[in-house]
């Protein structure tokens, strides 16, 4: 049901998410994948007195400021919190950057410290979700950042000795994540987040477009595999009554292949079949799908989900630009093809290259083995084998 207008105007205020580890440990690249994730999610960019290393640009990653300008706005009383992290270099947390955004709605997430961490904590209560990641040992800690290469040695052995307190600190975080494997952390942090946004963030609605004709087992892990991974709340199976790259296929009845799909994904609460695009003009653009959409859900962030050939052949799609500037992409092209160059310039900005070993079936193999009397158990859910053997003979 579509909330009603008064819902729509209720002022919601953001949330916050601090995010604590040792230096070194990973939280940066996790942070950046958090803010890929269309969680309504803001970065605090906070002051400090320290220089910027490598490519480091004022109001980017941080403002840097001299020590004395740093404590005029001590002194003007700017900061939420400001520490002292190691000897002579400063941090703190501007209140600009956080209130003004939490006003609006926005959820803020602050890259902190321990003791910035466990202060804004207490300023912010419930209202903050305090993430704590753990590196695997400090050995491994002191090898990520030789390996970063940003810092002279006498840095690293600062952050190295101020990682044993900061480690002992762990237990007082509502959550831990520890970042072993990097992609498991990604997806464990993702997941913590995004339930704790639940209600100040769009539902993330994957819109996996396709003939299904019919859908089977590839589909649905696809589908699956995004859910695990936190890249979307949903992902609606949206049957194409006639796609415009494949007009002269010969395709069961729309609504055959809907049945089918609402039969294959019973059981699968955030797996949805959609029949959004019978109501809309034929052959079925991707864009006109996509405007239709948000303007009957505004609510939602629809995501394109990319699969099989549609990845290969995105180039001759109509309205790609706009797609693209739109719209944030997960793909996950055929094993051995190559997507559209399209897709793989804009990978990483806006479109996730979904990183995840599934089974290869398609519907073409499937219609072949029923044609040739061939047992296709293994390839679709017991639910449609009627139907594909009834349809397909
Ligand atoms: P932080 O922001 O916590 O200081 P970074 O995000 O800069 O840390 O990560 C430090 C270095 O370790 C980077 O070069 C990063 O690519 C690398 N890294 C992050 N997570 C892992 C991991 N799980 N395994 C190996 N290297 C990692
Ligand atoms: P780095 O020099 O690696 O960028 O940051 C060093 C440490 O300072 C990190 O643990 C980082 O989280 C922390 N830090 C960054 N900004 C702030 C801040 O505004 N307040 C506090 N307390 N710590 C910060």
């Amino acid at each position: 049901m579509k909330p009603s207008e008064a819902s729509c105007s209720t002022i919601r205020r953001g949330k916050l998410i601090i995010v604590c580890a040792p230096s070194g440990t990973g939280k940066s690249t996790i942070i950046s994948h958090l803010m890929q994730q269309g969680l309504n999610l803001h970065f605090s960019i906070s002051a400090t007195s320290r220089l910027p290393r490598g490519t480091e640009q004022h109001g980017v990653e941080y403002y840097f400021l001299t020590e004395s300008a740093f404590r005029q706005h001590i002194e003007a009383g700017d900061f939420l919190e400001y520490c002292e992290v190691y000897p002579g270099r400063y941090y703190g947390t501007l209140r600009s950057e956080v209130d003004r955004r939490l006003e609006e709605g926005q959820n803020v997430v602050l890259d902190l410290d321990v003791i910035g961490g466990e202060n804004i904590k207490l300023i912010y209560g419930d209202q903050a979700l305090s993430l704590f990641i753990q590196p695997p040992s400090i050995a491994e800690l002191r090898r990520r950042l030789e390996a970063r290469g940003t810092d002279e040695p006498s840095v690293i052995n600062d952050r190295i000795a101020r990682a044993e307190f900061e480690l002992s600190c762990a237990p007082r975080f509502d959550t831990i994540v520890v970042n072993d494997d990097l992609a498991t952390a990604k997806v464990e942090a993702l997941r913590k987040v995004a339930d704790f946004l639940r209600d100040s963030r769009p539902v993330r609605t994957a819109v996996f477009g396709g003939s299904f004709n019919p859908i089977h087992y590839g589909h649905i892990m696809l589908g699956r595999e995004v859910l695990r991974q936190g890249l979307a709340d949903e992902v609606w199976f949206m049957v194409s009554p006639q796609n415009p790259l494949k007009a002269d296929a010969k395709l069961l009845p729309e609504d055959v292949r809907l049945g089918m799909v609402n039969k294959a994904l019973e059981g699968e609460p955030h797996l949805l079949a959609c029949d959004f695009e019978f109501r809309l003009p034929r052959p079925s653009y991707t864009w006109t799908t996509l405007e239709s959409l948000r303007r009957e859900y505004p609510e939602r962030e629809f995501i394109l989900l990319i699969g099989g050939d549609n990845a290969d052949n995105f180039g001759r799609w109509a309205h790609t630009d706009d797609i693209l500037s739109t719209t944030r992409l997960i793909v996950y092209p055929r094993s051995g093809s190559t997507p559209s160059p399209t897709l793989e310039t804009h990978a990483g900005k806006g479109v996730t290259m979904l990183d995840a070993p599934l089974q290869e079936v398609s519907s073409t193999e499937i219609r072949r083995r029923i044609k040739s009397g061939k047992d296709v158990r293994s390839l679709v859910p017991a639910s449609i084998i009627p139907d594909v053997e009834k349809y397909y003979q």
